[in-house]
């Protein structure tokens, strides 16, 4: 590890004012995934900006029935507080899938949203990589890609982005709040983390000196049906191959009203295909309808040498997800067994 500056904050506005003075520093929540890259020496921050004592950690409703995260609440007090386990159980699902309790403890919701992709050679400071070293290569793509993206990867990096928490996040629909010198900014889920194209250095929109304030959802206006499905090589304790998040509503009639389904395990962000979501609108909850969705969600998936399992394996969760949240019946967490 390298010698760095330590700064404990006692403001945003400090924290904000020390990212802009020091453009290489890393601010420090749960510290989960940013020591460990220190301690690989893949991120060399000159400064670390703890913002532990900043006060971002309430859980409350918006004025429009929705609710705010703090950014630094942990991932486990989201997955148990009432309002997600009732309203957004979807949220609290996709957090449970994820790391251990020891880990769910320390995370945070916005070191969550930033955790980098789990790539072997973006960790092996020994092998290329252009999303670390910019210019040097991608490895992966002639090499070890068994976990990596079938879906929008660029010729520089073929990369996944590592979170269960985004993919619910994804489906539900939310915001992030951020901070800079210039005020607040509100940023859709959707356009936060980004594809890699020509520039896979960067995994967000966030702009260097921006701090994450927290998460909004948006109102549940209807009971929705949901399951987050997570296929991994382990049943614990392990990131997802693919992971499927479903957010849905049925009418009366039996029809699908609203369909909100993003993958994980897939791409460099989240994925959602909002074309083929709005084919499921007013159809029958069935699973030939399903399987036409899941084929269009997956029409532009490419393989690498080593996984084209995972086009056949997403399209397969997807299908499955949606069967567990339109019978009432999401995967369930503590019994990881898929019926
Ligand atoms: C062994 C292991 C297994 C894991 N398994 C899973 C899994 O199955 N699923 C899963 O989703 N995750 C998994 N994780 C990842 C884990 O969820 C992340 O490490 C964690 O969420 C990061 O949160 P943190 O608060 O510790 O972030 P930190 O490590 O403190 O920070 C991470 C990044 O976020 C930035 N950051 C933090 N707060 C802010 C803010 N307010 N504004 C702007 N930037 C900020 C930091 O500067 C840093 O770049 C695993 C991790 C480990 C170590």
């Amino acid at each position: 590890m390298k010698r760095f500056t330590y700064v404990r904050a006692v403001s945003i506005d400090q924290a904000i004012e020390s990212l802009s003075v020091h453009p290489d520093a890393k601010l420090l929540a749960g510290g989960t995934n940013l020591v460990d890259l220190m301690k690989y020496d893949v991120a060399t921050p000159t400064t670390i900006i703890d913002i532990n004592d900043l006060p971002l950690r309430e859980i409350s409703e918006t004025a429009d029935g929705g609710l705010r995260i703090g950014a630094l609440v942990t991932n486990s007090d989201v997955a148990v507080h009432p309002s997600v386990a009732r309203h957004y159980p979807l949220l609290a699902s996709a957090i449970l899938a994820g790391a251990s309790a020891q880990l769910r403890n320390a995370a945070t919701v916005a070191g969550n949203l930033m955790q980098r992709t789990r790539c072997s050679y973006f960790y092996d400071v020994l092998t290329p990589c252009n999303k670390r070293a910019p210019g040097s290569g991608c490895p992966a793509r002639p090499g070890l890609n068994r976990n990596h993206a079938i879906l929008g990867a660029s010729e520089l990096c073929v990369a996944t982005h590592p979170s269960d928490m985004c993919v619910a996040l994804a489906a539900i629909g939310a915001t992030i709040i951020v901070q800079g010198p210039n005020g607040l900014r509100a940023i859709p889920l959707a356009d936060f983390h980004r594809l890699p194209g020509d520039a896979p250095e960067k995994d967000t929109t966030l702009f260097g000196n921006e701090v994450i304030l927290g998460i909004e959802l948006p109102p549940v206006l209807e009971h929705h049906r949901y399951s987050y499905l997570k296929i991994r090589d382990r049943l614990s304790y392990a990131f997802a191959i693919v992971s499927a998040a479903v957010w849905l509503t049925i009418d009366d009639e039996a029809a699908i009203s609203t369909a909100q389904i993003a993958l994980g395990g897939v791409a460099h962000k989240p994925w959602r295909n909002t074309a083929a979501e709005a084919l499921l609108i007013g159809r029958p909850a069935s699973r030939v309808n399903f399987e036409q969705f899941a084929s269009m969600l997956l029409s532009g998936a490419v393989a690498l040498s080593e996984n084209d399992f995972k086009i056949d394996l997403a399209r397969r969760t997807v299908v499955r997800a949606l069967e567990q949240a339109a019978s009432r019946t999401p995967q369930s967490q503590s019994d990881k067994r898929i019926h």
